[in-house]
């Protein structure tokens, strides 16, 4: 070590890249860690939080309406946008003090600036004139939204990143994408009562996940006044005095005043060295690393959506940790993407464990049970709505293990964490149904569906 600056050197201050600078510093070694931007990475700064923050912003429209069928009357509710906005931006301004402190708690020196590998030990902070050597180095520069720089007209769409500072509510917006974040940011706006139109290209929302989910979702969301528009692509957007003239291949025009594109997001690898450094890409230009995170270079390792692996902070955290206790603790160790829950925040929310049915059906040689339950949540008895929960178990014919549950519905996020010990756990149908159920709860539908889905048992 002596020969260098830092024993590791992180680029990129996120969730995957705090986590592995502070699990080192506090072991004693010399570390730094570079950002460009904010401490706090896109979890905190444009992902994660700050959804979570407009979606919980959006859902007080809903709230309102179930309040009224209860006998709440709100005659002057509203909105207001800039209100928001200072408030979401003053937590966001915290939290990223907090990353940033918990940082130089653990002994982590913060760099501020682009770093850029040099060579395999040697990064240079772009226009400072500061150059740093470190014995290991962790790249960690997440991901960044991808749009399609070849469509006409496309430098008049913007991408979740300027939808968290639109410096006024629009009264319409046109989301392209069916996948996390198009779902998500269409439930945002169209709560917060702008008329939201979705485009996808194929014939369903959320390609990937259970069949049964995406059609249950994009009955859910339509009913919520989102306009869904399936098999369908851009051919250009044109400007005009009055909005953005969105020009699709079936020969629909819409016109809004914003358009958001949710196409995909790519590993932020550019411009990083990385060739310099002795580290290659992967055929979808994420860092190819092994199991262990471990670059083609001997003395770097990646972790996160920079490797896009799978694109979530908790499991950048593990693949944080699973690198200390491999490099630094001679305990190698690497993280179990198996069982991993997932919930997409749109409204309604979906949590989502294991596999889907389809997938079961490949991999359960006897074949797969299903147990499916529909029903209207309690809460909406006196609103007249007409919104469906949907809850399905996917049970391995064989073993009779719970392999997948899927879940539309209020809370859902909340429930799918719970049920991904019992998936993880590789519990049976008949453990899951010896749970005395919580009443009266939508949950308590999880251990209580009796009913196979008739022909479910077969091979696929
Ligand atoms: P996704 O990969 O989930 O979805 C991208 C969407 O864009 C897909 O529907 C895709 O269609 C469509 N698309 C891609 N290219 C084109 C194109 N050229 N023209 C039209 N449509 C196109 O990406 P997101 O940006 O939504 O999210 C990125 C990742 O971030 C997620 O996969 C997830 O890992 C993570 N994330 C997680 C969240 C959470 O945990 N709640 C929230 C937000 C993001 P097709 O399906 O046909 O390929």
């Amino acid at each position: 070590m002596a020969d260098y600056d830092y024993d590791l050197f992180v680029i990129g201050a996120g969730s995957g890249g705090v986590r592995a600078a502070r699990l080192t510093a506090l072991g004693g070694k010399k570390v730094a860690v570079a950002e460009e931007y904010r401490v706090g990475g896109t979890c905190v700064i444009r992902g994660c939080v700050p959804k979570k923050f407009m979606v919980m912003a959006s859902e007080v429209s809903h709230a309102l309406e179930i309040a009224e069928g209860y006998g709440w009357s709100f005659d002057n509710a509203r909105f207001d946008w800039p209100t928001f906005l200072e408030a979401k931006d003053v937590e966001i301004a915290r939290l990223s003090g907090i990353y940033a402190a918990n940082l130089g708690k653990a002994g982590v020196e913060l760099v501020h600036g682009r770093a850029v590998l040099k060579d395999a030990h040697t990064v240079e902070i772009i226009g400072k004139n500061q150059t740093f050597t470190a014995e290991k180095i962790l790249v960690a520069t997440g991901g960044r939204p991808w749009k399609p720089e070849n469509l006409p007209g496309i430098e008049h769409a913007i991408t979740s990143e300027e939808a968290f500072h639109l410096p006024e509510l629009p009264k319409r917006i046109l989301i392209a994408g069916g996948g996390y974040i198009a779902v998500e940011f269409a439930g945002i706006f169209a709560g917060l009562g702008v008329e939201t139109t979705l485009i996808y290209r194929g014939p369903n929302i959320l390609r990937g996940f259970d069949d049964d989910v995406r059609a249950h979702l994009a009955g859910e969301i339509e009913k919520r006044g989102i306009k869904v528009v399936l098999g369908c692509q851009h051919e250009k957007i044109e400007k005009t005095a009055t909005g953005l003239v969105n020009h699709l291949e079936n020969g629909m025009k819409l016109e809004t005043d914003v358009v958001m594109f949710a196409t995909g997001r790519i590993p932020h690898v550019k411009d990083l060295g990385l060739e310099a450094a002795g580290v290659e890409l992967n055929d979808e230009g994420a860092i190819k690393v092994d199991p262990y995170s471990k670059t083609t270079a001997d003395n770097i390792w990646a972790i996160g959506d920079v490797t896009d692996r799978m694109n979530l902070t908790p499991v950048a955290i593990r693949e944080a940790a699973a690198f200390h206790q491999t490099v630094y603790r001679d305990n190698p160790q690497h993280f179990d993407y198996e069982a991993v829950a997932t919930a997409v925040f749109s409204q309604p929310p979906v949590g989502i464990v294991g596999l889907t049915e389809s997938e079961a059906r490949r991999s359960c040689s006897a074949g797969v049970d299903v147990y499916v339950t529909r029903f209207r949540p309690m809460k909406y008895a006196f609103t007249g709505s007409e919104e469906r929960v949907l809850m399905k178990l996917v049970v391995d014919a064989e073993s009779q293990r719970v392999v997948g549950v899927h879940i539309v519905g209020p809370d859902s996020p909340e429930m799918i964490q719970l049920a991904a010990i019992a998936v993880k756990a590789g519990l049976t149908k008949a453990q899951w149904d010896a749970t005395c159920a919580v009443h009266p709860t939508m949950a308590e539908e999880l251990v209580t569906m009796r009913e196979k889905q008739s022909g479910a048992t077969s091979a696929g």
